[in-house]
């Protein structure tokens, strides 16, 4: 008998198998390549919400946590998953350029943003208002770790590479069985195809769709990540990423041409060099309609829980949600109220 079974390896799945590693845990995980998010992420991890320039949620407490966490997997891989990024945040105004001094001079937010404004030295950008850099920045190369941890699974027979079909599952006060394998617990951990999941399925996660172009600008020469009304990523060898867009109807995986000229439209308002689309990504960001995430245990299958709702910041919120679902199933530690399924009680109820 395992000690869990897990559903999904994005980066929630991911997480949860190094928590319990930790703990010397025994599991298995089956996954398929329905869901696509991690593997497109652009990886960024930013603890401002640049828009209105505030915090994100809980990210000062979730970037301490990530960082040693993604170092530990560069450490057990021997593989570079965290690149040192800057992020720029372009301004479109005089006024943007006051509403950043404002924010700098905040307590919270000081240690982030830097209080000078940056000239443009780019002729291949347009930013005559300059930029805000916001500081303790990067990517994670979230397509390398997820593949380099599907290998790592494989190595140790802990992946099994299929569909898991919810009516195959029995779950027994002290087990849950799975065809051959049998586990104490299992774990869902499936992003956006929760919505397909009949145990979890009341819980209110909505899609966001994003998607990006990879684009080629050998002229741009741009090493720094720029935010403007999107983001343009460096990616190395002249090639960046684009985007990313947010529609919230569209559930499938598929790149769309609405998204690549919405985002050529956008790109071109401060790009002023050639450059050629190479290619185009999307997937489907796991939301919530209230932005906090989901996690935590079945109402009324003790040994059935989930993992999930990381939106678009699931780089920095996966190493600390993980940690505090495996300790409030280890050792019994409560979950951050506001993650916490709990508070979805009455919707449980009502279904
Ligand atoms: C375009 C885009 C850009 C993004 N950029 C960033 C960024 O810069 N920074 C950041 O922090 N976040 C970013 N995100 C958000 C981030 O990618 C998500 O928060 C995160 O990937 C969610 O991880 P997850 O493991 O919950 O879900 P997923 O990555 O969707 O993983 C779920 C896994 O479960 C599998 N699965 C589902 N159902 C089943 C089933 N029945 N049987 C077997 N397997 C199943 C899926 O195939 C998948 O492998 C971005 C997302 C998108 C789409």
């Amino acid at each position: 008998m395992l000690d869990y079974l897990i559903i999904g390896l994005g980066l929630a799945g991911v997480s949860i198998c190094e928590q319990l590693d930790k703990k010397v845990a025994t599991y298995k995980v089956i996954n398929d390549t329905s869901q696509t998010s991690s593997i497109v992420a652009g990886g960024l991890y930013n603890p401002v919400i640049l828009k209105r320039f505030t915090m994100a949620w809980n990210s000062k407490s979730q970037l301490e946590m990530a960082g040693p966490f993604y170092a530990s997997l560069e450490k057990k891989f021997n593989v570079t998953l965290d690149h040192n990024l800057s992020v720029m945040r372009r301004f479109a105004s005089v006024e943007e350029q006051n509403m950043w001094f404002e924010a700098s001079d905040k307590k919270e937010l000081s240690e982030f943003l830097s209080p000078k404004i940056i000239n443009n030295d780019n002729p291949n950008i347009d930013a005559p208002f300059g930029y805000g850099e916001v500081l303790n920045t990067g990517r994670i190369d979230t397509a390398l770790l997820i593949s380099t941890y599907k290998e790592f699974l494989i190595e140790k027979d802990r992946l099994v590479q299929e569909t898991f079909s919810h009516d195959d599952l029995r779950l027994e006060d002290d087990s849950v069985h799975y065809k051959s394998i049998r586990a104490k617990r299992i774990i869902f951990a499936e992003g956006f195809g929760l919505s397909k999941n009949p145990y979890f399925n009341y819980l209110p996660l909505t899609s966001t769709k994003g998607e990006y172009l990879v684009i080629k600008a050998p002229k741009l020469q741009e090493t720094r990540a720029i935010k403007s009304s999107i983001f343009l990523i460096p990616w190395g060898n002249d090639i960046y990423r684009v985007g990313a867009t947010y529609k919230w109807k569209d559930t499938l995986n598929a790149p769309t041409e609405t998204s690549k000229i919405e985002l050529m439209m956008k790109l071109e308002k401060f790009l002023k060099c050639d450059y050629e689309v190479i290619d185009q990504l999307a997937g489907i960001r796991p939301t919530v309609t209230d932005r906090r995430p989901l996690v935590g245990q079945h109402p009324k299958y003790k040994n059935a829980f989930v993992l999930n709702g990381f939106g678009s910041r699931g780089v920095l919120i996966a190493p600390f949600a993980s940690k505090q679902l495996v300790q409030s199933i280890e050792e019994n530690k409560p979950i951050h109220p506001e993650m916490d399924i709990v508070r979805f009680i009455e919707k449980f109820v009502a279904n």
